[in-house]
Parts: structure tokens; sequence; C-alpha cells
């Protein structure tokens, strides 16, 4: 760690985070008020809340958002003339699927070999914390020189876009000259990464129908059309070979420009089976940043407990294709759906439809507030210069708010590198990494404002 004053005063305020990160991660703020209650998620919105209040925001508040979660908006005036930064979180969590597979209580943050595990500790409790600490270390050391808004999302999780919709609806409230979105990772510990791209996606249901009802496979079956076997030779047809994804005219052969993902390493995040390729071609880091990816997630079929002699007369499909920055996510859904109309075989009656779809975000790294960040991450990370990664998945809110300010810079930085195991059981945070990306965010903020 640097010897920079900032530095020294977030590493003398560590004990305080851990039980502040405690105290958050003890609160069930599943988003998901089914499986979980409502009170959590209010307990762990209104320690947000009182956290910003005590640090001197004003305008603080819980946003009633269109899903029926809340979102903490708080805002702290800098200097006359300054920038305004907008700091993102959220402090919903995944819930922690089988409780029995944790080694330690999901919701109590226990230190195991030098990690701080807990649901949340990394995505986004920790980025929470991250804020705080790096506000903290610039009032102990001569005062945060930007206006500040902090905005902490209640149901990020759930996917449903509620905070997307409050930004829209209420277009002035985070309009920001930066956003720093602190829910993405470093792309291992101790290698300061900032995520440039995010792929988009869209979702599309497939509905094959070829009969008018089942029919006995030994009395029909060799003659007879299955609807199930037309929706598989359609599926096939979305692959090449290789396993690249080959949807009719969608560009599949971009390159990635940044940091590369060893295949080793990435046969090892990926818990791949010894003897089995990984698909696709280019690097690894073309194929899951930088090219389309198809994914079949979901097929109704008869399952095979309880399964007939048979042939179906209809199968659905539920089709997920994850689009690189440069496609247009509308583009790629019309392409995907005549691609599957155009496979289908035998003339069977096929239908499409789109369930969902997000854009790409591709961020401008020749910006100043890239500068800002790479001269951060280069103190707090003495010897590692900032890197550039993608991420396969999308933030719908980057979207947003990429499209409500076009003008403003957004970085993505985070606790989540990959031994955090985030979404899984035995989530973790480095202490070490949310200390120096504290120390980054902190001073990012003071060579942005300078
Ligand atoms: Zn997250």
């Amino acid at each position: 760690m640097s010897s920079h004053p900032v530095a020294e005063t977030v590493a003398s305020l560590m004990p305080r985070a851990r039980a502040e990160l405690a105290e958050l991660v003890a609160f069930k703020s599943v988003a998901d008020f089914g499986q979980y209650p409502r009170s959590e998620s209010e307990g762990a919105a209104n320690w947000v809340a009182d956290a910003l209040r005590a640090e001197g925001f004003t305008d603080v508040a819980l946003l009633d958002t269109p899903d029926g979660t809340q979102s903490v908006y708080g805002y702290l005036p800098g200097p006359e003339g300054a920038r305004t930064v907008l700091l993102y979180a959220h402090y919903d969590v995944q819930p922690p699927l089988d409780e029995a597979g944790w080694d330690t209580p999901p919701f109590e943050l226990t230190e195991r070999d030098g990690r701080w595990y807990g649901r949340g500790a990394a995505d986004c409790k920790g980025g929470v914390i991250m804020h705080l600490l790096a506000l903290r270390a610039l009032k102990a050391n001569g005062g945060i020189p930007v206006h500040v808004k902090v905005i902490a999302e209640g149901s990020e999780e759930q996917g449903t876009g509620g905070l997307e919709r409050y930004a829209e609806e209420h277009p002035e409230l985070l309009r920001a000259d930066t956003v720093v979105i602190g829910d993405a990772g470093n792309f291992r510990v101790g290698l300061p990464t900032v995520t440039t791209t995010l792929r988009g996606m869209t979702l599309v249901r497939a509905q094959v129908d070829t009969l008018q009802g089942n029919l006995h496979s030994g009395q029909f079956g060799g003659a007879a059309p299955d609807a199930l076997a037309a929706l598989i030779r359609a599926l096939d047809s979305l692959r090449a070979e290789d396993g690249s994804t080959t949807v009719d005219g969608l560009p599949g052969g971009t390159a990635w420009e940044g940091l590369q993902y060893d295949e080793e390493q990435f046969r090892k995040d990926a818990k791949v089976l010894d003897g089995v390729e990984l698909i696709g071609s280019g690097t690894v880091a073309d194929r899951i940043w930088a090219r389309p990816a198809v994914t079949v997630l979901g097929i109704d079929c008869p399952p095979v407990v309880g399964a007939t002699p048979s042939v179906q007369a209809s199968a659905r499909a539920l089709i997920s294709l994850r689009v690189p920055p440069g496609v247009d996510a509308a583009e790629a859904t019309k392409l995907l759906q005549a691609h599957l109309e155009a496979h289908t075989p035998w003339g069977a009656r096929v239908r499409t439809e789109q369930i969902g779809q997000g854009q790409a975000f591709r961020a401008d790294t020749t910006s100043p507030a890239y500068r800002a960040m790479a001269d951060a991450m280069a103190v707090a990370y003495p010897g590692e210069r900032m890197q550039y990664a993608g991420q396969g998945g999308s933030i719908p809110l980057c979207n947003t708010l990429a499209a409500l300010y076009p003008e403003a810079e957004i970085l993505l930085i985070g606790l989540s590198e990959p031994e955090a195991q985030i979404h899984a059981v035995n989530e973790s945070v480095s202490p070490d990494e949310l200390e120096r990306l504290s120390v980054t965010e902190a001073l990012f903020l003071l060579n942005y404002a300078g």
C-alpha cells in the first residue's frame, strides 16, 4: 500500500469499515418479498440513509421506485463551481441459495483466511462501504473537492428495473459529470481494472408447432413431423461446428483490444471438466467480451421422468443472445428472430417473440475521468497499471445513465474479483481490495477535481 495520506487514513478506518459491513450484511435484503420480508430491505435502506446523513449529506431520501422497492439517494454539496460525481452501489443482494452449502452463516460477516465472508460482502454492500471510506478519507485530508451524489439501489439483483424507470421519470436527479459504478471488479485480486464495455442482450421465445396433438411414436414416428426435433434443428443452426455463435447477418469476428484472459485461467474460473474443449474462436476475451453469444436458457418439452412414446406436436425454447458493443440490440433481436424462422425445417410453424432487451455499453477511455482513474490506480496499486476489461453481462442502469447524460463519463470499478464468488455460496470480499479501491476512489475524486 502507498504512503499517501489518503491511504493512511483509509487504513486507519478499516476496523470501523469491517464493523459497518457486518451490520449491513446482517440485513437479509433480498428484494424478493415473497422470500424475505420487506423489513430486511427497509432496514438496509435506512442503514445507508443514516450513514449518508452522518457524513453530512443533505437531501437524503428513500425513493419509492416503480417496482415497489426503495433506492437511497443523497447529495453532498462541494465547493462552488466544482464538478458533480455520482457514486453508485446497491444494497440488495442475491438470495443465499443453499444455506447449508455455506461454510459460515451467509448473513454473518466472518473472517477466514484473510477474506470476509457473507452474502453481499462484495456484491455490493462492500461497494457502499467503499464509497463511505473514500469520502471519509477525503474529509480527513482537506475536504471533498467535488459535489457528490450517492445512489444505492434496492433491487439490482432482481432485474426489475425500478431505478432505471425512476431515473427516466426524474431526469435531473442523477445528473452528473462522471458516474462511478461500484459494482464491477478487478480482473484478479491486486490488478486494478476498469470495466469499459458491457455486452447487451436480447431474450427471444420461440414456439414450434407441427401437429394438432401428440402422436404415438410407434404408429406415426418416422413420417409425422416432430416439433421438438424441428426446434432442436433450428437451435443447433445457431452454432458453427466449433461452437461459435452464428446468427445470419450478425457480425461475429470482432477482436478485444484490452486485457487478455488466459485460456488456462478461464478453464479454471469456469470450472471446465478435464478433456472438454472451450467453444468459439478467437481469444477468450474476444469470445466473452467482443462477440455475440447465444445460450438456450430453457426448452419446454416432456421431462425424462414420465415421458411417453410420443411425437411432440409443439415445443418452445427461451433463447438469450449476448450482444457485443457496436451492435444494436434491437437489430440483433430482429436477426435472431429471422434466423430461427429461416432455419426451422419441414415447413413447421414457428413463432418468435421478444421477451426482453438491453443495449451494450462502451465507455470513452480517452476522457479526463479515465486519466484521473488511471493516475489514482497507479498510486493505490504501486507497480501496477490500470487495465481495461470487458464484462459479458449487462448493467441496464449503465445504459439508462448513458442515454440520460450522454456527456457523462461512466467508470465501472468494484470488489467483485473472481475469488469473491458473487451470486454463489461462500461469497466473500478481500479487505485489501476494499482498502485499495477506497483509496483509488478517493484519489480519483481528487485528481478529477484538479
Ligand atoms: Zn452487483
